[in-house]
């Protein structure tokens, strides 16, 4: 029985061929190959600019410096997402204010946003939860009208849309990531997106330790100019062989998310008439790229997620647990939250599963994995 994993990252040999290019050209830290790459993925998402770092959780702190937030000021964020989320403005000095999410699609919306502003409050920070694009425009009115910033966490939506465009454009700054686990990897990488001209300046600045001219620049010149260092900055860069692999993964997006597109429309049909499982959607407002295909184990069905990840494990599947939530963890159990304050997340974080998706997975396996979710009890 061949193993099903739940995830591989789909890189070929222009990748390989790209890396040793950068290699090759004896410029291999942050220089023309990140300048190219900001440019093409600026484009894709319809920003004005793009700044290349080294994750998206260095992307999600320089953006909230970008916006303004200090210590001692709240940030509201969901507790039902990858824990980077609410380590960002931690890192500032600022608290994490965890909000609930919307039971369907796994987003905060402004009906569990609005209770939790106060007069500390400086920023939002709205999720795109495995892909799902969130209802930016009335969060976007519901920050404006308590001059509020609002920074998007897109880790997981490159390719997914909102209202007939790419997600991210109404944020003040969106994080990107690059990760493996994403559609889009460059092995580690991140990406901050921004319309505002300043905003993008600081956060050039700040990913390279504030200097007033960038390495690479300064090494255009035989006689380099003395540079300043015009704030406390950090080492965020990324590196040229990083973004040669992210040229190469730009080009593939659309027939990656068109494949899982179809992949998870198997599995739906395969499923439709099961009872008691529900497989995450498209909003009315947009479509998922399916970064996380993951399912609901609710009431009908024969077993809960447990036992469902039991099944698939004895068929030779793996699947896992559904997106976390951070308040659980021991790192912010000093906020004191518990699961009654916070119930779609609790029943979410629960319920879910994560089925095995990537761009490589045949219609065969998704037919195996399919005829588990059908019939749990069935032996393998
Ligand atoms: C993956 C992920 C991150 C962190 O991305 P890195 O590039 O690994 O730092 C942040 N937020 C969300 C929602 C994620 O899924």
């Amino acid at each position: 029985m061949e193993r099903i994993n739940v995830m591989r990252p789909y890189l070929g040999r222009e990748e390989a061929e790209a890396a040793m290019a950068a290699i090759e050209s004896g410029w291999v830290a942050q220089g023309p190959r990140v300048a190219d790459f900001e440019r093409a993925f600026a484009e894709l998402v319809q920003a004005e600019h793009a700044v290349a770092v080294s994750s998206c959780t260095a992307a999600l702190h320089l953006a909230l410096v970008a916006v303004g937030v200090e210590a001692g000021d709240e940030v509201i964020v969901p507790s039902f997402s990858f824990i980077a989320t609410a380590n960002a403005p931690t890192y500032l000095g600022a608290t994490p204010v965890m909000v609930d999410v919307d039971a369907k699609t796994g987003n905060i919306t402004p009906e569990t946003v609005a209770p939790a502003i106060t007069g500390r409050t400086r920023a939002i920070i709205a999720v795109d939860q495995g892909g799902v694009p969130l209802d930016l425009a009335p969060l976007r009115a519901l920050a404006d009208e308590h001059g509020l910033a609002l920074v998007e966490d897109a880790a997981c939506a490159a390719g997914s849309t909102y209202d007939g465009a790419p997600v991210g454009s109404g944020a003040d700054a969106t994080a990107w990531s690059f990760h493996p686990r994403k559609l889009l990897t460059t092995g580690e990488g991140g990406m901050v997106t921004t319309d505002d001209p300043e905003r993008a300046a600081r956060v050039r600045r700040l990913r390279e330790h504030a200097m007033d001219v960038s390495a690479a620049d300064r090494h255009q010149s035989v006689l380099a100019p003395a540079e300043q260092y015009l704030e406390i900055g950090f080492n965020y860069r990324m590196t040229d062989i990083q973004a040669a692999v992210g040229i190469v993964q730009l080009e593939r997006l659309p027939g990656v998310v068109e494949r899982r597109r179809e992949l998870v429309a198997r599995y739906r049909a395969a499923i439709a008439d099961v009872p008691g499982l529900r497989l995450v959607e498209d909003p009315p407002w947009g479509t998922t790229n399916y970064q996380s295909a993951w399912v609901e184990v609710g009431e009908g069905y024969p077993t809960d997620r447990e036992g469902l990840l039991a099944a698939l494990a004895a068929h030779g599947i793996s699947a896992r647990r559904g997106i976390m939530a951070a308040h659980r963890q021991p790192a912010y159990a000093h906020l004191g939250l518990d699961d009654a304050a916070l119930p779609a997340t609790a029943a979410l974080t629960d319920s879910t599963l994560i089925l095995p998706l990537y761009h490589q997975l045949q219609e065969s396996d998704v037919d195996r994995v399919a005829a588990v979710l059908r019939d749990p009890g069935a032996t393998p």
